[in-house]
Formats: structure tokens, C-alpha cells, sequence
């Protein structure tokens, strides 16, 4: 089964709306100048607030537009959150659940993240469910364990066909300039892939499997080369068009490669 490899921006909250529009403006044009995009979903996250200024600009780029967060309510009490209908309301089709610092600095607990990823695809839009260990957590030996917990508690139960992307971010790899290695990412992805059959056996083939941790036009090739690794989730370096731009220059485009 041939996956598309995906490139992904999360802008985290960085770049207001005039930002984000100027980022397209250099971006777009570097995208169409890419020998070969037929396999590539390029995919940006960027703040709630540009979600729906940015939205048509996107869409005549074929960039997909992703919320940071929701909340899993319809409506309600919940000042300051959004729900997933505001979101598919703004233009955006897809929305990031379980980011590590939404875990970490907000709170979101597994089962919190479970209810998020439902209510997303309750309201037809498409999850990207970041899961990832701590440094505390792969210096026990605990990585794969964590990993398989945060999946299983996301994603069993689900119905056979649903659109999601998975993102494996080693929390001690954002941000911090330091990235696993690709050996170590590609044993993860293996698991995760391994997992995924488990779990939702009739679609687990279909389903890309993103790394995100540091990476940078100067490692994005080797990461992307791994077998099952099907693209990346970029923080930092999705911020200035040249170094996302050439993020998705290295991606693997030949036929074949990881079919
Ligand atoms: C991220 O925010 O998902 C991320 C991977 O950040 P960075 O690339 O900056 O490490």
C-alpha cells in the first residue's frame, strides 16, 4: 500500500495573521517549484486565529489547514476552547491531538486525548494523534510501553475506516536541537506500525506515520528515508519558508519508496 509522505508545519503560537499570510506568499511559490509533489501532503498548523484568514490561500495551494487543539464538547462552559464544529467551520479539515506540550503544560490526559480524537472524527475532520515518551521515560526503558499505552488508549474501540495520521514526537526531541536517531526513530515506527495492526487492523497499512522532533532541512532526508516513516511533523523549522520549503525538497519521491 502506498502511503503519501507528509509534511507537516506547527506553527505553535507563533506568526499572527499578517505573519502567516507573508509566510505563504514566499512558501507557495517555492511548493509549485518542487519537481515532484504528487506524493506529497504538505499540511500546516497553524494558530486558531489565522485558521480562517489563511483558509482559501491554502486551499488553492493544496496545503491542508490543521487546528492545534480542540475541545471535545460540542458546545458549552469551556471558556477560551474551541470545538471541533468551529474548527471545520474555519475552512481547516484536520486538527493536532495529544501534542506533548498540550500534555505536558495543559494537562491533556490520555483519557482527555481519547475523548478529543473522537469528537474530531465525530465531526468529520482528520486527527493527527501525537503520541511520544519523555527522556525519564526511554532512559527506563519504558519508550515502547508508553507509546503502545497512549495508542491503545487513543485509538481502541475505533470504527474499521477512519482518516488519522499518527505522529511520534520523543518529547525530549522538540524543541531542543536534538533529534533520535534514525535507527531509533525507525525501531519506534516499526512498533507503532506493529501497534496499529493490532489495533485497527483493517486500515493500519493506509495510515502515515509521522516523526517530529528537531528536525531541519539538514537531517529531513535521512529521517524520511526509513521505512515507515511517511513524513514529519516540524516545529521550529516550519516557521521560515526556505528551511520548510526545502523540508519538503527532501522528501523521498521516487515510486516505490515505502510502498
Ligand atoms: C513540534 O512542535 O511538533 C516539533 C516537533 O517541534 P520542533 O520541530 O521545533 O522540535
Amino acid at each position: 500500500m502506498e502511503r503519501p509522505i507528509v509534511i507537516a508545519g506547527n506553527w505553535k503560537m507563533h506568526l499572527g495573521i499578517a505573519g502567516g499570510r507573508a509566510f505563504l506568499d514566499d512558501f507557495v511559490p517555492r511548493l509549485a517549484g518542487l519537481p515532484d509533489r504528487s506524493r506529497l501532503t504538505v499540511l500546516l498548523a497553524p494558530n486558531l486565529t489565522l485558521l480562517a484568514p489563511l483558509a482559501d490561500a491554502c486551499g488553492a495551494a493544496d496545503i491542508r489547514l490543521a487546528a492545534q487543539n480542540c475541545h471535545p464538547a460540542d458546545a458549552g462552559a469551556f471558556t477560551g476552547e474551541t470545538s471541533v464544529a468551529m474548527i471545520r467551520e474555519t475552512g481547516a479539515g484536520m486538527v493536532l491531538v495529544g501534542h506533548s506540550e498540550r500534555r505536558q503544560f495543559f494537562g491533556d490526559t490520555d483519557d482527555f486525548v481519547r475523548d478529543k480524537l473522537r469528537a474530531v472524527l465525530n465531526g468529520g475532520l482528520e486527527p493527527i494523534l501525537c503520541v511520544g515518551e519523555t527522556l525519564a521515560e526511554r532512559e527506563a526503558g519504558q519508550a515502547a510501553a508508553v507509546v503502545s499505552r497512549q495508542l491503545e488508549s487513543a485509538l481502541d474501540g475505533l470504527p474499521a475506516a477512519v482518516d488519522l495520521m499518527i505522529a511520534y514526537e520523543p518529547v525530549w526531541a522538540i524543541g531542543t536541537g536534538r533529534t533520535a536517531t534514525p535507527d531509533d526513530a525507525g525501531e519506534m515506527h516499526v512498533h507503532i506500525r506493529n501497534e496499529l495492526c493490532r489495533l485497527l487492523p483493517a486500515i493500519a497499512a493506509r495510515l502515515p506515520i509521522l516523526y517530529g522532533g528537531s528536525v531541519k532541512p539538514d537531517n529531513a532526508a535521512e529521517i524520511m528515508s526509513r521505512e515507515d516513516i511517511d513524513g514529519v511533523l516540524v516545529g521550529g523549522a516550519s516557521l521560515a519558508p526556505a528551511s520548510f520549503a526545502a523540508i519538503a525538497a527532501a522528501a523521498p519521491v521516487s515510486p516505490g519508496h515505502h510502498a
